[in-house]
């Protein structure tokens, strides 16, 4: 799991920890619930032996009840509350090395790291809410106003010291934050500003961090969080305004896009000014909830499509709506399967790397949702057997990528594998393709599928049994 001592410096720094004297275990300090969020890093918090020794002076605050509250309790609930954001990804940051500055940090080489939660969703560490108090009442979030859950806030020096003393102990690359809305919107972004003007500027942190920014904030705010962010993200929640509308009544689709313009705008500029400082170098994305409002596939697709198209967001986060408790009788009483997800990634892949549009892969007149049986590549192709199959000595590019099978890295190769010579079917089998999936769709100098069978024949042979069993649940 882990790189050897030898291989890795960080590692010998966890050792170190292992070999203290002061041995208290993680587990004794921290609940269980909290180790739920970090299942492929075991052994890595089984070495955090100090609990959290720079935040003693203000590791305690009051929760709802007015009773005083263990950092180690708020970390539970907040690690909790922010499992449901989606929107964890590090990549297109710059690099940012803190070597030789006497700051701490670097946000090279390994990214930011990522775990699973048990129910499948990306988490990444440290993945945090500053507070899930919240003044707003968004029918699908368990931080709303009106929900019964234990609530809790970190102070901003708080966030700032379990962020360093990860770091230290080489658990996180950086930090991904987020919170509820506490007495206004200005006032929360000001504390989420605090939290990285602190680490960047006090602490010299090197780190990657992602802010969860407000979008009825100031527009000051959101340029200075930009100024010491790597990512910035605006959630647009719903695919559509009347989705918005009906469940997050107190949120504005107007403001969410002023303010991802704003970002947009600021982003192109500091590209295209190499001095002008630093505005969110890792871009910006959002997160859209599947599954909470009647929303088909075709809405959701069409609006990253505008997202992309018009903010020019590094992501968009799918998530799938998650049943919560006491929730609104608006809301659907069971998940989407977790396989619509997936597909509405595999799309979203489709049409930023593959040439696909929104039509092709919902088409009008459908009942404009993923077929979750087959991915929406090999979807397509078998609503389009007339195309196929396709000669790989002799099609275009744009063509080679539609073949479902074949990724980027593929084609890539095969392109420059046909500039020599003509491409066989051994050729493929040596590039390791997924011959099952590939081979009713191509032809080589030395094969042709045997029967181009009709699509309803294909399609069983190209369903896996397992995806059967996903399509079930
Ligand atoms: S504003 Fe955010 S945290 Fe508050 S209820 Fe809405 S989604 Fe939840």
């Amino acid at each position: 799991m882990f790189a050897s001592t030898a291989q890795s410096p960080r590692l010998s720094e966890r050792a170190r920890f292992a070999l203290s004297p002061q041995t208290t275990r993680l587990s004794e300090i921290v609940p269980d619930t909290f180790f739920s969020f970090f299942p492929r890093r075991p052994l890595l918090l089984e070495a955090f032996f100090e609990p959290f020794p720079n935040v003693h002076a203000s590791s305690t605050n009051f929760n709802d009840h007015g009773r005083s509250m263990e950092l180690s309790a708020k970390l539970a609930i907040l690690a909790d509350a922010a499992k449901y954001d989606a929107s964890c990804s590090s990549s297109g940051g710059v690099r940012r090395d803190s070597r030789g500055t006497g700051g701490i940090g670097s946000n090279e080489g390994m990214g930011i790291c990522h775990a699973y939660a048990p129910d499948g969703r990306c988490i990444s560490l440290l993945k945090i809410l500053l507070t899930n108090f919240c003044i707003f009442d968004c029918a699908y979030c368990i931080n709303r106003r009106s929900s019964n859950v234990q609530r809790a806030r970190f102070s901003v020096e708080e966030v700032v010291q379990l962020t360093l003393d990860f770091y230290r102990r080489n658990y996180i690359e950086g930090l991904f934050l987020s919170s509820g809305i506490i007495q206004s919107s200005d006032y929360t972004m000001e504390m989420l500003v605090r939290v990285a003007r602190s680490l960047r500027q006090e602490h010299r942190f090197a780190g990657y961090i992602h802010l969860k920014t407000i979008p009825d904030a100031a527009p000051e705010l959101l340029s200075e969080a930009a100024r010491w962010a790597d990512r910035l993200s605006i959630n647009v929640e719903l695919p559509t305004e009347g989705g918005l509308k009906a469940l997050a009544p107190e949120k504005n689709l107007r403001d969410i896009r002023q303010a991802m313009a704003r970002l947009r705008l600021g982003i192109d500029e500091a590209k295209a000014d190499k001095k002008a400082p630093r505005f969110a170098p890792a871009g910006q994305s959002t997160q859209m909830i599947v599954g909470a409002d009647a929303s088909t596939d075709r809405d959701v697709l069409t609006s990253s499509t505008n997202l992309y198209a018009n903010y020019r967001l590094k992501r968009v986060y799918y998530s799938a709506f998650s049943p919560i408790p006491d929730a609104s009788k608006a809301l659907p009483l069971r998940p989407p399967p977790l396989i619509r997800e997936h597909r509405l990634y595999q799309a979203d892949w489709l049409m930023r790397f593959y040439g696909f549009n929104v039509d092709e892969i919902t088409p009008a007149g459908d009942d404009g949702m993923l077929d979750l049986e087959v991915d929406p590549k090999m979807a397509w192709a078998l609503r389009h057997r007339e195309q196929f199959p396709v000669n790989l000595n002799s099609a275009p590019k744009e063509m080679l990528l539609r073949i479902p099978g074949l990724g980027v890295r593929t084609v890539g190769k095969l392109l420059a594998m046909r500039a020599h010579r003509r491409l066989r079917y051994a050729d493929l089998v040596k590039l390791r393709v997924a011959m099952k999936k590939v081979s009713p769709f191509v032809e080589t100098v030395d094969y042709r599928p045997r029967v181009e069978p009709e699509s309803t024949a294909l399609r069983t042979q190209v369903v896996s049994p397992r995806q059967a069993d996903l399509f079930g649940h």
